[in-house]
């Protein structure tokens, strides 16, 4: 007898595979990442297809086979339509998914994971969001937190002091925090952090998704920010 298991998942790839079967990425709540097989999606008429698509929240029934665990049936929960008719949402959300792939392993499964990925996927498909880019770094810098990389925002990283408002704090993205205007020096690679770019990166892990649709900010600001968050993603490298 075949055996198989129920969950649900997001799916983050979706690539050919053989000649009429797909190979398929998905972020599942209890199994974390999986790795599947979905057989006779290039056919043209594959009920399937429609459902595993990247950015696809999904009921799934798996399969488990020698080589290969194989997608039994899938039913989407949300498509999230207005992410897959937005070019850039489309975008945003391939680089959200890239990322993501690359650095979670196969058997890490964690439901806070999974949320912040559906909170993501759901913030970014609202009506109501400003600014697209802004979720990207959003969820880059609250995933690396969560996976243990929290950067220090309060203290200084070499002498502990509380981190003052005076647009002087650089963010050393190697070690991972903020250096106070007495503790620079040239020995360590840093990045300006304005006193706002300070106050975003707090408020990016204090608050959820809810929170990004009503921040409006200002471009050098996010370019500044997208700098950080960028230098940040190197903390992860050698994992
Ligand atoms: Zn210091």
């Amino acid at each position: 007898m075949e055996e198989t298991y129920n969950t649900i998942a997001i799916v983050t790839n979706n690539e050919p595979f053989r000649e009429h079967d797909s190979k398929i990425t998905a972020y599942s709540m209890d199994q974390g990442k999986l790795e599947l097989v979905a057989r006779g999606t290039k056919k043209i008429k594959s009920k399937l297809a429609g459902h595993i698509e990247p950015a696809s929240l999904i009921s799934l029934m798996v399969i488990r086979g020698k080589q290969y665990d194989y997608v039994g049936f899938a039913d989407g929960q949300n498509l999230y339509a207005n992410i897959k008719n937005n070019y850039e949402k489309i975008l945003i959300s391939g680089q959200v998914f890239n990322y993501f792939n690359k650095i979670i392993k196969i058997g890490e499964g964690d439901l806070e994971v999974f949320d912040l990925l559906k909170d993501f996927l759901d913030s970014l498909n609202s009506e109501k969001i400003k600014n697209n880019n802004l979720s990207y770094y959003f969820f880059i810098f609250k995933l690396l937190s969560l996976l243990g990389y929290t950067p220090e925002l309060h203290n200084c990283l070499v002498c502990k002091s509380k981190i003052l408002a005076n647009n002087k704090t650089k963010f050393a993205f190697n070690q991972g925090g903020l250096i106070c205007k007495k503790c620079q020096n040239r020995s360590v690679e840093v990045l300006k952090a304005s006193d706002n770019c300070i106050k975003m990166l707090r408020l990016i892990l204090e608050s959820d998704f809810k929170h990004l649709n009503k921040i409006k900010i200002e471009d050098w600001l996010a370019k500044e920010l997208s700098f950080i968050i960028e230098s940040y993603k190197i903390i992860y490298r050698n994992q």
